[in-house]
């Protein structure tokens, strides 16, 4: 993993080149990755739509595979007539302030912003969600120009009119490659941080071009192609594996979260193996026995 070679200076003080800061491309997800819940059932949930209403379209888009994976909510509230009748602009601001954070976002981009030991880190957000949600979950946490999100062009009573936008599927990938040009990081200093199937391409992608990839759930897809997997309810532990693969070892993780008042509780690693098993049909088997004698 090339990642790995990018050590802190200290860990190879003799070499010069290496005293210069490191710059690394942070991108992260924002729905179910920085927050407990999808901006579409808060949406839903605010309109007074019920939210198993709101999943069974989106799944059915899903299904569909008619637009990018992430942009369900982007298409149903442009083409849905409930959604698109009653939402407006002020909505999707408002559901910025409802939706449930994970603990210490605020921490996490202010870590990062600072930078770590000689590290400097670039921290984006790059969602499907509409950039009005990002923008007002984070007001105060991270600039709107560190945001990238699907964007709508509204009528001038603040109806959505179409997507200007969508950054949903390789629609991230075509924002990070934006993103990495205009910072000047190389492919294998981007590390991406998602939960989804709408970060597949993106994942694929930063693993492709020796970059780092963390997943933050079990959804199948995305934890198979992430190089590593952290769950918690906090968002700073994803600073877990990337301070591990600068080198770091646990007892200095332990005691550099506690500097900024954060106790690792619990650090379980747990390795899965995904199995589907099923019993073999009586006439495969005898079929199996028979070609295997
Ligand atoms: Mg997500």
């Amino acid at each position: 993993m090339a990642f790995l070679r990018h050590r802190l200076p200290h860990s190879n003080p003799m070499n010069m080149a290496n005293s210069l800061p490191k710059h690394y491309l942070v991108a992260s997800d924002f729905d179910q990755t920085l927050t407990f819940n999808d901006s579409g059932y808060a949406l839903s949930e605010m309109l007074g739509i019920p939210t198993a209403e709101f999943e069974r379209k989106a799944r059915g888009m899903a299904d569909l595979n008619l637009v990018q994976q992430g942009a369900e909510l982007a298409y149903l509230l442009l083409h849905d007539p409930e959604f698109r009748a009653r939402v407006r602009k002020h909505h999707l601001h408002e559901v910025g302030k409802r939706i449930r954070l994970k603990a210490n976002v605020a921490l996490l981009a202010d870590l990062l912003s600072k930078g770590i030991d000689g590290c400097r880190f670039e921290f984006y957000v790059i969602s499907a969600a509409p950039v009005e949600v990002i923008e007002s979950a984070l007001e105060g946490i991270l600039a709107s120009d560190h945001i990238f999100g699907t964007r709508f062009a509204y009528t001038a009573d603040g109806e959505i009119e179409r997507v200007m936008q969508a950054t949903a599927g390789y629609g991230k990938v075509a924002a990070l490659d934006q993103l990495q040009g205009k910072l000047g990081i190389s492919p294998d200093h981007v590390i991406y941080i998602g939960d989804g199937s709408s970060d597949v391409h993106a994942m694929l992608h930063v693993n492709f071009r020796e970059g780092f990839t963390i997943a933050v759930s079990e959804t199948k897809h995305v934890s198979h192609i992430a190089q590593r997997r952290v769950l918690s309810e906090n968002a700073l532990a994803v600073l877990v594996p990337i301070l591990e693969n600068l080198g770091w070892d646990q007892r200095r993780i332990r005691a550099f979260f506690e500097t900024y008042g954060v106790s690792i509780q619990g650090w379980d690693r747990v390795r899965a193996d995904w199995l589907k098993l099923q019993p073999i049909k009586m006439k495969e088997a005898v079929a199996t026995n028979v070609s295997g004698s």
